[in-house]
């Protein structure tokens, strides 16, 4: 039997999965009652999840009787990427300090894994693996806080992209990845920090205007498939 807390986390997890691949599209309704059959836990629990990824920016649950997914106004769309462009330059500085062959390393086996799922043409996949990415250099880059608002940023930015992006836009350029690695390597900050603005304005540009809505999808059926990878 799994704790309350295990519970919550599985549940964050898939359905944060479900909302960045755009399984759950933004605007679809999340019933509680409905989340917690399906996960088997209380209203409280379900509350707890929500709550989660409404920090993340996923979810919406203000002055609503249903929470939804979350759907960011464009002002509110540039407003993030402007606060993730500011970031990912302090991520630049910290990576730099604590560059070494190792790193170096990690970084470019992810740029393989992201070619892999491309020339496979796994949009989805390969879509995550590009936000993760820049998971991985906040977390090279040794700052905790970082870390922490840069995986609401990226959550949010692959939501703006699903919402306003063309259809299986990518949302990072494999080669500006690699570009990046580079820069960080030769320990350049000035070529390091203007690389990942302009990667980072490119990520934004390809985030037009082009809404994709559909029915009401089957929350269930979309749920069973993310639980059953999130814990396989
Ligand atoms: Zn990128």
């Amino acid at each position: 039997m799994s704790s309350n807390s295990d519970r919550v986390d599985i549940a964050v997890t898939a359905l944060r999965q479900a909302i960045i691949e755009q399984a759950l599209k933004a605007g679809t309704k999340l019933p509680e009652d409905e989340i917690g059959r399906h996960f088997a836990m209380s209203r409280t629990l379900v509350r707890a999840v929500l709550g989660k990824l409404e920090a993340q920016g996923l979810v919406d649950t203000y002055h609503k009787r249903t929470a939804t997914v979350a759907r960011p106004s464009l002002e509110e769309a540039r407003d993030t990427f402007a606060v993730r462009r500011a970031l990912e330059r302090e991520v630049v500085k910290g990576v730099i300090r604590h560059w070494n062959a190792n790193v170096e390393k990690a970084l470019k086996a992810h740029v393989a894994e992201e070619e892999t799922a491309h020339a496979r043409g796994d949009v989805r996949h390969s879509t995550r693996l590009a936000g993760e990415f820049h998971l991985k250099l906040a977390k090279l880059s040794g700052n905790f806080l970082l870390e922490r608002y840069l995986y609401a940023l990226v959550s949010r930015c692959s939501l703006i992209l699903a919402i306003y992006g063309r259809p299986h836009s990518s949302e990072c350029a494999i080669s500006e990845h690699l570009a990046l690695i580079n820069a960080l390597r030769d320990s350049d900050v000035a070529a390091a920090e203007r690389m990942m603005d302009e990667h980072l304005n490119a990520v934004e540009s390809r985030a037009l205007l082009d809404e994709d809505m559909t029915a009401e999808p089957d929350i269930g059926a979309i749920l069973s498939r993310y639980v059953a990878r999130t814990l396989g």
